[in-house]
């Protein structure tokens, strides 16, 4: 990649409260920008003012939803370093995604300079109260203004940077999870594996369903048949039945969660059984939570790195998990990687990448 040219803002945002930041409510000083042409290949990358965006409304991104993104954080330690999680997994991530939308690739090591040249630029945003971050948004978009449907002859790569409040503001609690029987969020030879807008925008309906039915998020079965549990809303998910921990595996339709690598790897090394290759019946799940062995269920993601479910409702069953408390084995994963993630434990697994 070029060298990045910086134009710093003359007129810096006030910064807002920490202890009211939410999520996705703020945006810093700057913004990571790269342009993709024909025959040129990436080029340009720059930090300039964050600003809107000017396209032409027969950009291809608007008509057939060629574009995709990323989702991370930069973290804040007790004594002041900044710190990303694992970003070359994002970048690696990013390379499959674009793969699958016939997006010319970014390399890697390109895609976590620009990360962290953006995060240092702003590097006063990465919020200092316990369990905030900087949440970072990369994405591409296809701008090419043309309405034929075919891949884009030119590309924007930016990265925008939000910093986020605590997840757990109120503790860690448990979501109550709708088994969505009707809608499908992917199909083998889908998109399923892959970040892309597309996939969400086909999920709201599920999503807002089970918003009225009273319950936070959805757990999708498989597309096929509506017989294997898969995800549940924008994260993973893990089932421990009878003491072997079990999620989905990532065969096509199921994201793979930079967050779920983690979550696997700790078990393993803890010397937890760990099933992520066979697909798991939600029938299995029933049961065991009927026969009292369904211990813990939680889902994974770089939001909330673990949530713990303490309901899950299939049809007319509803099945309460682990007395609708954080399980043990839950609450251990979300302490270490944390702990990892804002430097309050030793980073034995090199899973950090300090932005100077
Ligand atoms: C991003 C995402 C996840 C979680 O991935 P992480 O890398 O752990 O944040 C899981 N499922 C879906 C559908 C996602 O988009």
């Amino acid at each position: 990649m070029e060298e990045i040219k910086i134009i710093k803002t003359g007129s810096p945002k006030a910064k807002p409260d920490e202890g009211a930041l939410g999520f996705g409510a703020y945006y810093t000083d700057h913004m990571f920008i790269m342009d993709y042409t024909e025959g040129r290949g990436w080029h340009s990358p720059r930090i300039e003012p964050y600003r809107a965006l000017t396209l032409d409304p027969a950009a291809l991104v608007f008509h057939y939803a060629q574009e995709c993104f990323e989702g991370m954080k930069a973290y804040r330690t007790a004594d002041g370093r900044v710190l990303l999680f694992r970003p070359e997994k994002n970048a690696e991530r990013m390379q499959r995604t674009h793969r699958r939308l016939c997006i010319p690739e970014i390399p890697a090591e390109d895609f976590v300079a620009a990360v962290k040249a953006l995060v240092s630029v702003d590097k006063d945003w990465v919020p200092h109260e316990p369990d905030t971050s900087l949440y970072l948004r990369p994405f591409t978009i296809a701008t090419e203004a043309v309405l034929g449907v075919k891949p884009s002859a030119t590309y924007q790569f930016i990265i925008i940077a939000s910093p986020s409040g605590a997840y757990y503001a109120e503790g860690m609690n448990p979501v109550k999870i709708y088994v969505e029987n009707e809608y499908v969020r992917a199909t083998p030879g889908g998109t399923g594996y892959i970040k892309c807008g597309g996939n969400y925008a086909a999920s709201l309906i599920g999503q807002m369903k089970a918003h009225e039915l009273g319950y936070s998020q959805v757990l999708w079965l498989d597309g096929v048949e509506r017989r294997y549990v898969e995800e549940v809303g924008s994260m993973n998910c893990f089932f421990k039945i009878g003491g072997v921990v079990r999620t989905a595996p990532c065969t096509g339709t199921v994201l793979p969660g930079i967050t779920r690598m983690s979550c696997i790897e700790l078990l393993q090394k803890w010397g937890y059984t760990v099933d992520c290759e066979n697909r798991l019946p939600l029938a299995d799940v029933l049961a065991a939570g009927r026969d009292g062995t369904l211990e813990e269920v939680f889902g994974t993601g770089t939001a909330a790195v673990i949530s713990p479910v303490g309901e899950l409702r299939y049809e007319n069953e509803v099945l309460t998990v682990n007395g609708f408390q954080t399980g043990p084995l839950t609450q251990r994963l979300y302490d270490t990687i944390t702990g990892i993630q804002w430097g309050r434990l030793p980073d034995e697994l090199g899973w950090t990448v300090e932005v100077k």
